[in-house]
């Protein structure tokens, strides 16, 4: 491979490496008709262009440039290169090609990487959505900027607005929805390595996947900690107590407040989530991308290491992770999924809504009726214990026999028409 891009490194340093590749290959090219010195790492045919890469910064465009100069070269590995292709392990690379796979005996260690858009259909608003999002809806708690109010900084200074908000949005006030059932059941066919979140609203785990099988990327609110002297850890149910409460939450040994265990800015990821993403990415066979945009780094980056064989299956409203798919145009390695090139080999896009989605996947495998037992169970069970613990609510309310899912767009034959 004569071209390695560093996809996780900013536009700068990726134009600082290229421009180095790109005057030792005119030095020895002697491609340079322009008459600039190789020395300057003048990659361009005109002044101009060796100018713009200077001052500054257009990284595609110099990129472009880099990969003209580059392509003989290129076309001499090429045979090279399609000899080290990966193993293709879709027979397909459709969804199809995905359930057949699922399947065989190939397929032990599913990772799943979810984000806000499996719970959005239980209620829970996403973050970024223009006019419905979070961060568009905090007038009230009178913040600085809308971000501050996960801002450990800011939360020292003032916890109170956080706790409100968390109220608001307590965990336990919402029911899994079919996508977190989906993993549960991943789970109870044995077949789930590892789930990977970026949601901090525990329904994975009140939908049942194990605690072990968890990884809280950016935190839980299933446990807190007091941030004050001691550290003494709590439960969720003794933080929500206290917020319901209307107080704040203090330790009860030194008076320190008690945070719930979410990531916030400024704080860094828990330490399983390094620890364990060593361990799981390089045994896992199927990677399934739910409900994410994969724009929060490093999650979102987490997608390429698996190994390069693992098939990668995305569902989501709209596609995401596709890296730079100019750079693919130019038959460069652009890093994320490869949905669209006539060398894709491993990534299959599902474009509609998560449940629509897991519904669809649970039809294709055979485990609907399983799929369906389990929201079912689920879903009254967290009625029964809502209703004895919040009387007012009237959860069972238009509850049919037929287990309907949280809302009404995820009927199986809506999933069938936006699959294609
Ligand atoms: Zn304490």
């Amino acid at each position: 491979m004569p071209v390695l891009i560093p996809i996780d490194e900013s536009g700068r340093s990726l134009v600082i490496k290229m421009s180095s590749e790109g005057s030792k290959d005119q030095a020895s090219g002697s491609d340079g008709s322009g008459g600039g010195g190789a020395s300057k790492g003048k990659v361009g045919g005109s002044s101009s262009d060796g100018e713009q890469q200077h001052s500054g910064f257009n990284p595609m465009e110099t990129l472009e440039q880099l990969m003209r100069l580059l392509r003989p070269w290129q076309q001499a590995d090429e045979d090279e290169e399609a000899a080290a292709k990966p193993e293709q392990l879709l027979e397909d690379v459709t969804l199809e090609g995905v359930v057949k796979y699922m399947q065989s005996n190939k397929c032990k260690n599913i990772i799943v990487m979810t984000g806000a858009g499996i719970s959005t259909s239980a209620g829970i608003p996403d973050f970024r959505s223009p006019g419905t999002g979070l961060y568009d809806n905090l007038e009230k708690y009178n913040l600085p900027e809308p971000m501050a109010i996960f801002d450990i900084h800011y939360f020292m200074e003032r916890p109170e607005p956080f706790f409100y908000l968390a109220k608001e949005l307590y965990p336990g006030k919402f029911r899994p929805t079919p996508s977190h059932y989906f993993i549960r059941l991943l789970a109870d066919k044995k077949i789930l390595l590892r789930n990977y979140t970026q949601n901090i609203d525990t329904l994975e785990r009140i939908a049942g996947v194990p605690g072990d099988l968890m990884v809280e990327a950016h935190g839980t609110f299933h446990t807190g900690h007091c941030i004050g002297k001691c550290g003494k850890e709590y439960t969720q149910q003794w933080m929500k107590d206290e917020i319901f409460a209307d107080r704040l939450p203090k330790c009860t040994e030194c008076e320190g407040l008690v945070k719930p265990d979410i990531v916030f800015f400024g704080e860094s990821l828990p330490m399983r989530f390094s620890k364990l993403v060593m361990e799981d990415f390089p045994k896992c066979d199927l990677l399934i991308v739910m409900g994410t945009s994969l724009v929060v780094h490093p999650f979102a980056s987490l997608i390429e290491r698996v190994p390069v064989t693992t098939p990668r299956l995305l569902i989501n409203k709209e596609k995401a992770g596709e890296g730079i798919p100019r750079l693919r145009q130019l038959g460069m390695d652009a890093g994320g999924f490869d949905f669209e090139s006539k060398d894709k080999y491993r990534d299959v896009a599902y474009l509609g809504t998560c449940d629509d989605g897991c519904y669809k996947l649970a039809e294709m495998l055979g485990w609907k009726d399983d799929l369906d037992k389990l929201i079912k169970s689920g879903h009254e069970q967290i009625d029964g214990q809502s209703a004895a613990s919040q009387p007012s609510k009237k959860p069972s309310e238009g509850e049919t026999d037929q287990a309907e899912p949280s809302t009404k767009a995820e009927s199986p034959s809506k999933a069938e028409a936006a699959s294609k």
